[in-house]
């Protein structure tokens, strides 16, 4: 009895070995038959040495399809090379041969769906823009590809509307926006919306007739004020909310001295006006004088700690719409204030980004 056992065992051990020594053989041979099939497609050593590091087992089939390219040693020896994103290089490179790898990593990496645009320098620049909107891709390409100006000009020229054309799409502002509400050359306010909530602004904070404003708006401009007066910064309201009918009356009298064209850079439509809103405030003097004052200046550097912005910097004529107005500043609350200032964006290129697009 004690035979028969000890030789079924050994049986056992031996099979069991057998097949281990099976497993271990055909796993060996499959490595080594990849290695070869890879060194028959033309790929060097070490070409295979990069290729089995970085495409994971399941790609193998794809690369022998895919032949010889030298261009896949290329994308594989980027730093900037996803393994998870294996097909999609491929895929783009395929429809885009003779374009740089750099640009075709650059491009898949960002994850936007992109696979029908061209590979270019121009659209690589693009998807690496904080602002950049998916969605605006193709006027992105369009204005880029005719302007000489920098991807960041081109992303917030075009998240503003501005390509279209001021005044050429007409929108309601949304109130619920509230502070961030937004007024101008596309967006405009009913003909008869007043905010409720205005309160005036009284003694040392006011020298004008315009002088209310919603009142977190008004509150925060008080306190900017005071602030301004320890830094011996003397700032004061001179015209706050205007209704529609005001702007009706201001804008053709600017209509009859310059003309159309004209006003239509430095006064706004009715209703066009950010002025309807109450959430801003033109301080002091409203003047081209006013630049590089000491008031002009303290304000440019402080008032985003209060949530004000300069609506109308210079240099963004063309997104805003308007001339560089030094005194002309809006309410949009602390948080936002500050990532304005800080990104040096508009209010259009904000409420684009940080609004629009989480609306759809
Ligand atoms: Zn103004």
């Amino acid at each position: 009895m004690k035979k028969k056992v000890l030789i079924a065992s050994i049986l056992v051990l031996i099979i069991a070995l057998f097949s281990l020594f099976l497993i271990l053989y055909n796993g060996e041979n499959k490595s080594k038959s990849i290695d070869e099939m890879l060194k028959d497609e033309g790929y060097s050593d070490n070409d295979i040495s990069i290729i089995l590091k970085k495409v994971s087992k399941d790609n193998y089939n794809d690369i022998l399809e895919f032949g010889y390219d030298k261009s896949l040693i290329d994308i594989l020896s980027s730093d900037d090379y996803d393994e998870k994103l294996f097909d999609n290089y491929i895929l783009y490179y395929l429809k885009n041969k003779d374009a740089n790898i750099n640009d075709i990593i650059v491009i898949v990496n960002s994850g936007y769906d992109l696979y029908n645009y061209p590979a270019s320098s121009l659209l690589a620049s693009l998807t690496e823009e904080k602002y950049y909107i998916n969605d605006n891709v193709a006027r992105y390409l369009d204005y880029g590809n005719s302007h000489d100006v920098s991807p960041k000009k081109i992303v917030g020229f075009v998240n503003s509307k501005a390509d279209l054309g001021f005044y050429s799409e007409s929108y309601d502002s949304n109130l619920d926006d509230g502070n961030l509400v937004l007024v101008n050359k596309f967006y405009h306010l009913k003909e008869d919306y007043t905010p409720s909530d205005l309160i005036s602004l009284g003694g040392q904070y006011n020298k004008g007739g315009n002088n209310k404003m919603r009142k977190e708006a008004a509150e925060a401009l008080m306190k900017m004020i005071d602030a301004a007066k320890l830094d011996n910064i003397i700032l004061y309201n001179i015209s706050a909310f205007r209704s529609y009918d005001y702007q009706v009356n201001l804008y053709n009298r600017y209509i009859k001295r310059d003309g159309k064209e004209a006003a239509d850079k430095y006064s706004a439509r009715p209703g066009y006006s950010e002025h309807q809103s109450g959430l801003c405030t033109d301080l002091n003097e409203v003047s081209d004088a006013f630049e590089g004052t000491d008031e002009a200046i303290w304000l440019k550097n402080n008032a985003y700690k209060y949530g004000f912005i300069l609506r109308f910097p210079k240099g963004k004529e063309d997104i805003t719409g308007y001339k560089y107005e030094p005194w002309h500043y809006r309410y949009v609350g602390i948080e936002a204030a500050k990532i304005i200032y800080e990104d040096d964006i508009t209010l259009e290129e904000y409420y684009a980004y940080y609004i629009e697009k989480n609306s759809d």
